[in-house]
């Protein structure tokens, strides 16, 4: 055994603060020698790049969670992003044919920096979205409601919808999660992101008038029972600060600056700034596009600046710019640094795991229910 694992006590977080990041990342590189296949460091995309620099893999958070999933050897995983993305993590790869294979040992899931939210999933708290659904009841049949959750949210509200006949959605399959949920019933309650459910649902024909907000903090979210009983998607009041800063006049300047510019927008900036975007879509979609777009085009991207910034750097050939005059980055995500990876990861190597993360059976039990309705949704 080597020293790190020889640790006999939970190593505190301060002294890592005062390392410079080369020694951090030689402290890293070392558990990651002594743990080998059995950790996976899972960086998101909009992670700051020293970090994503030592990620087994780089994904958006569904694709990272079954990533991780997928592998048999796995046994730690240390999810470099925000504190809903490590809950799916360990809904995922604990699921029960999972443990099932592995004896019933756990993967245990850590998150750096416990303070690494996501100000968009807090916006939908379970006490708010069951009161909602009791409210909404005294005026609609909530039998014909199917609860979308964005995957950016609390387990516990991947739970509610696995309990109400609901489902999951990514920004890459919200359609399609929606023409299913119409299929079984006449009217969607959408939560946390309202941009996402209002832009999927314009292009799916549904007007304005059909999408009265929830405002969870006022009687019928604030809607009259017209509104209500008019309603095709009831979207929740949620937003995320990131791309919720990018607007409309932010698209007009660069129209008139550079008028070859293509506007590339991710569906949770909001309906005014999609309307002008000549694409809009997921994360992935967003770095596909990237990808195949002819060298010496230019473009202006709506997405977080962490992202941007590698889209930059990757495609030397094209012409990138961030769509904000203002910084916009996920502030939460980028809590995670050298210096809480690697104090998590030595005492994660030490036999003293910190910060993990871990979603009580029923609540993973329900949530699965509802991840894997969003899984046979082709
Ligand atoms: S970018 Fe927005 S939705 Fe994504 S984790 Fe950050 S706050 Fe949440």
């Amino acid at each position: 055994m080597s020293m790190v694992l020889d640790r006999p006590q939970t190593l505190e977080l301060a002294p890592y603060k005062s390392l410079e990041n080369d020694e951090l990342s030689q402290r890293i590189a070392a558990v990651r020698r002594e743990l080998g296949p059995r950790l996976l460091i899972l960086g998101h995309h909009y992670q700051q790049d020293e970090v994503i620099s030592h990620s087994d893999l780089r994904g958006d958070s569904y694709q990272l969670s079954q990533m991780a999933a997928a592998s048999s050897d796995c046994r730690f995983i240390a999810f470099c992003g925000v504190h809903f993305m490590a809950e799916t993590a360990d809904i995922l790869a604990n699921r029960p044919d999972k443990l099932a294979e592995r004896d019933g040992v756990r993967v245990t899931v850590v998150l750096p920096d416990m303070a690494a939210g996501c100000s968009m999933a807090d916006m939908a708290a379970i006490d708010q979205v069951e009161a909602a659904w009791e409210d909404l009841g005294e005026v609609i049949d909530t039998d014909d409601v199917t609860p979308v959750t964005y995957i950016n949210s609390a387990a516990s509200l991947k739970a509610f919808c696995g309990r109400h006949g609901g489902i999951v959605c990514t920004s890459s399959n919200a359609r399609a999660v929606l023409e299913w949920a119409f299929q079984r019933t006449s009217r969607v309650l959408f939560f946390p992101d309202q941009h996402l459910g209002r832009n999927t649902a314009l292009k799916m024909g549904i007007t304005n008038d059909q999408m009265p907000v929830w405002n969870p903090y006022e009687h019928l979210g604030g809607n009259t029972e017209d509104d209500l009983r008019r309603s095709r998607v009831l979207l929740w009041q949620g937003h995320c600060s990131v791309h919720q800063m990018f607007r409309a006049e932010h698209v007009r300047r660069f129209r008139q600056l550079v008028p070859e510019i293509n506007i590339l927008v991710h569906p949770e900036c909001m309906q005014e700034v999609n309307d002008l975007a000549d694409v809009s879509g997921s994360t992935g979609k967003i770095i596909q596009t990237i990808d195949q777009a002819p060298s010496g085009s230019k473009w202006a991207i709506g997405t977080e600046l962490h992202l941007v910034n590698r889209l930059k750097h990757e495609h030397p050939d094209k012409e990138i710019h961030f769509l904000s005059p203002v910084v916009c980055m996920c502030a939460t995500m980028y809590r995670i640094d050298l210096a809480h990876l690697c104090w998590s990861l030595e005492n994660l190597a030490a036999g003293h795991p910190v910060n993990v993360i871990r979603v009580d059976d029923e609540t993973a039990r329900f949530s699965l229910i509802a991840l894997e309705r969003m899984l046979q949704v082709k």
